[in-house]
């Protein structure tokens, strides 16, 4: 059954009281905690057991929360915000100091999105702050595309209750979001998703490059 507004209150509690909550997108499910909080960001790296230097997605609700992640916030981002937000793109920029390094692998940029899902937009309003999201998967397995997915991914997890799951129905499977870097001179697609480069040059009015290889746990 979906979830409702009470455990959307519960998920905040638990986001606040240091737990992790997976939650549905429109591409695949999250495994989220809150991006300020080390330890719970910590956990998140090793029940998926994802390599320390594969960077985070944080989850926004909106331009105004993105603002505060970033040091670099620009017309730019404000344009492809407006373009494709709430929705598949994520923006790397660079990385306000109140995102702890960890979330970014140790880097200097932090990658921004707004996922479309009413049910999570909703959680990350109430929490008030950026919430990291990688899918929901021990690394190297498939991404979850509905919450009986994440329960089996990670019995141990919700049994303990260190996890808690959100249900948001079935995702649109598998496809990932487009990041684009807007960082360094051009913008450019590092990583091919939903969006495609071409969009996103539309909306910008100038050429966008789009490099290949992907690295995503
Ligand atoms: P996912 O595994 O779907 O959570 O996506 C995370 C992916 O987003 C990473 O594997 C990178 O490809 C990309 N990414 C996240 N943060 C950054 C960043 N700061 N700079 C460049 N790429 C990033
Ligand atoms: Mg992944």
């Amino acid at each position: 059954m979906t979830s409702g507004p009470e455990e959307i209150a519960r998920a905040v509690r638990q986001l606040r009281g240091g737990g992790l909550v997976a939650f549905p997108t429109e591409t695949v499910y999250g495994l989220g905690a809150i991006a300020r909080d080390v330890r719970a960001v910590e956990r998140v790296f090793a029940i998926k057991g994802r390599p320390s230097t594969n960077p985070l997605i944080v989850h926004v609700s909106g331009e105004e929360m993105a603002r505060t992640l970033t040091l670099s916030w620009n017309e730019h981002a404000s344009k492809l915000a407006r373009a494709f937000w709430p929705g598949p793109l994520t923006m790397v920029l660079a990385r306000a100091s109140g995102v702890p390094a960890i979330v970014s692998g140790g880097g200097a940029t932090v990658a921004i999105r707004c996922p479309a899902h009413p049910l999570t937009l909703a959680l990350i309003e109430m929490v008030g702050e950026g919430v990291v999201g990688p899918s929901a998967n021990r690394s190297g397995h498939v991404s979850p595309t509905s919450a009986a997915h994440v329960e089996d991914e990670f019995r141990e997890e919700v049994a303990s209750g260190e996890l808690m799951v959100l249900d948001g129905g079935a995702c649109r499977a598998g496809i990932e979001s487009t990041v684009v870097s807007l960082v360094d001179g051009a913008p450019m697609v590092l990583r091919p998703g939903v969006i495609g480069a071409s969009e996103i040059a539309a909306v910008l009015g100038e050429r966008v490059d789009e490099r290949g290889g992907d690295e995503s746990a």
